[in-house]
Parts: C-alpha cells; structure tokens; sequence
C-alpha cells in the first residue's frame, strides 16, 4: 500500500519537497487528517469501477482515498504548479486520471465520459455556490454528491422555511436533491487551517422533484425574486423583479398566498405554487 498522503508530517514534507506555497485565492486548504478524509470519502459511497469527479484535488489526499475504493476517479485540478506533484503523490494509482482545468470551464459530460457519476471535494471556498449550482442546474447525471464547505454554506443547504439561513441556496439544493449534514470538520484538520469550521454534506440527486412545475425556469425566477429583497414582504418582492402589480396580485391569489408573508417563509410547495399561478396568468 502507498504512503498515506492524509497525514501532517507526509503533507509537509511534500511541501517543502516541492517548494510549494499554498495559493489562498484558490482556497488551498489541503487536509491532513486521516480520519477526515477516510469519512468523506466512505460519505460518497463508492463502488469499484463507478466513475467519481473529485474537483480540486490539490496534493492528491482526498484523490487518494477515493481511488482505494477502487472507483475510477477523475480529478479536474486548476493550479497547474499542483501537477507535477499530482503525478508523484497518485504514481501508484492506475484508476485515476487528472486534468488540469477550472471546473466552471471545462466540459464535465466530456470527462466523465457521458456515463453516470458520483461527486466528491473538499470544495475551494470561494467558489462553493457557483459550483454546486451548476452541477445541479446542468442535469447531469450524478448520483449523489459529497462536498466539504464552510459550515454556513452547509447548513444553508440544509436549512428549512423560515430559517434565518433559508434562501436560494436551500431551494435550488432541496429541489434536485435530498440533502444531509453529516458532520463537522474543525480548522485544524487542514493546513493552513482556515478561519472558519468545515462541514460535509451529502446531496442524494432526485429521481423526480418534489414539486411539480409545468416551467422550471419560472420556478427559479419566483425564488430568485424572493431572495432577491429579503426585507421586502412577497408582494413587493415579486414586484421589484418587474412582475406588473395586477399580475403579482392574481399570481398571489390564484396561488393562495398571502403577500404579505416574507418570501423567505415559503415552501417548495408555495413557491411552485406561485410559479404554476404566474404561468396561468399569462395563458
Ligand atoms: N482536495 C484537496 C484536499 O482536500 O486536501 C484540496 C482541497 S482545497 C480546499 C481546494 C482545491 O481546489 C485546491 O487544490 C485548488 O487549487 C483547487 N481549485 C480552486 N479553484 C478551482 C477551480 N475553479 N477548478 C478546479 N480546481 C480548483
């Protein structure tokens, strides 16, 4: 078996070997700890030979154990300085494949071969929203996706109606997914360790939504407006996202909400609701 690469002395050792400075605009936080990362890899799940996209792999640790479950593991790596080390640290591994690329450019369908697939990162930090989101909006087809993220942006996943942490995020997450908090990874797991407490999500992908919505994409225009003036009551939400007065107030009632309520209280079910109501109006 190979060194274990999760592990403080083996990670900075590969640091000074490589002369390497972590990149905090690219949120190189790299994991040293082996129970941490053995817990998020077992998070994903994993059968030998499924394909798993782990995105930014940094010195090869997370990388590691998911190809110890025999998975064929694709990594998309956006630093190029991480690949020389990248071929050092994974020599051994025979069923993982790096490539080197920003995850919001390249062409996920094309790595992963057009086959289905699961997701598993400890996620740069300053990226994590737009990421997820568009793993999400681009149906692919993924399983199950397991992501470490600042603790906030999980429990926003996460989080019901009403919570002072619902918003766009939690929808959008609950929608295609049924999504989990697993557990809490504290800073000193990492080097360097970040100011902020980590935590591990898993997104299980839908087979169908829970809520029905003839259109989608007016589905996420209703949310977006809610969110959009969180002080605003729904009404006027809905009205400064430039739906006429008269349309917002038959949307309301064909829906039978009240405008009054602030949009951050309403459910997939109200704002399908919504959304299914706006559509009407303009039948
Ligand atoms: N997986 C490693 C670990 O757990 O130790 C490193 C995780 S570190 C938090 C985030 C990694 O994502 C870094 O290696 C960083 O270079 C990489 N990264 C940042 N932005 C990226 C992007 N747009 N596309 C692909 N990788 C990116």
């Amino acid at each position: 078996k190979e060194v274990d690469l999760a592990n403080p002395e083996v990670v900075r050792y590969i640091v000074r070997r490589f002369g390497l400075h972590m990149n905090k605009k690219l949120g190189q936080n790299f994991l040293i700890r082996h129970e941490a990362v053995a817990a998020i890899a077992e998070a994903a799940a994993l059968t030998p030979g499924e394909q798993v996209l782990e995105i930014g792999p940094g010195i090869g640790t997370l990388t590691q154990a998911l190809a110890e479950t025999g998975a064929a593991v694709r990594a998309v790596e956006v630093d190029a300085g991480l690949l020389p080390i990248l071929a050092k640290t994974l020599a051994h591994y025979d069923n993982v494949q790096v490539i080197h690329g920003d995850i919001m450019r390249v062409s996920i369908p094309d790595i992963m071969e057009h086959k289905p697939f699961t997701v598993c990162a400890n996620l740069p930090y300053y990226i994590t929203t737009p990421i997820i989101m568009q793993l999400l909006e681009q149906r692919l087809p993924i399983r199950r996706l397991v992501f470490m993220v600042q603790k906030e942006v999980a429990q926003r996943m996460v989080a019901a109606p009403g919570s002072k942490v619902y918003g766009a995020l939690s929808v959008a997450v609950q929608y295609y997914t049924q999504a989990e908090l697993l557990f809490e990874i504290p800073p000193q797991a990492f080097m360097p360790a970040p100011e902020v407490t980590s935590a591990v999500v898993a997104l299980q992908v839908r087979t169908e939504p829970p809520v029905k919505v003839q259109e989608e994409a007016r589905f996420f225009k209703v949310v977006k407006a809610a969110f959009a003036q969180r002080r605003k009551v729904f009404r006027n939400a809905l009205q400064g996202a430039g739906i006429s007065k008269e349309t917002v107030t038959r949307m309301l009632r064909e829906a039978q909400i009240d405008g009054e309520r602030r949009g951050e209280t309403l459910d997939l079910q109200e704002f399908a609701a919504v959304a299914e109501a706006w559509t009407k109006t303009l039948q």
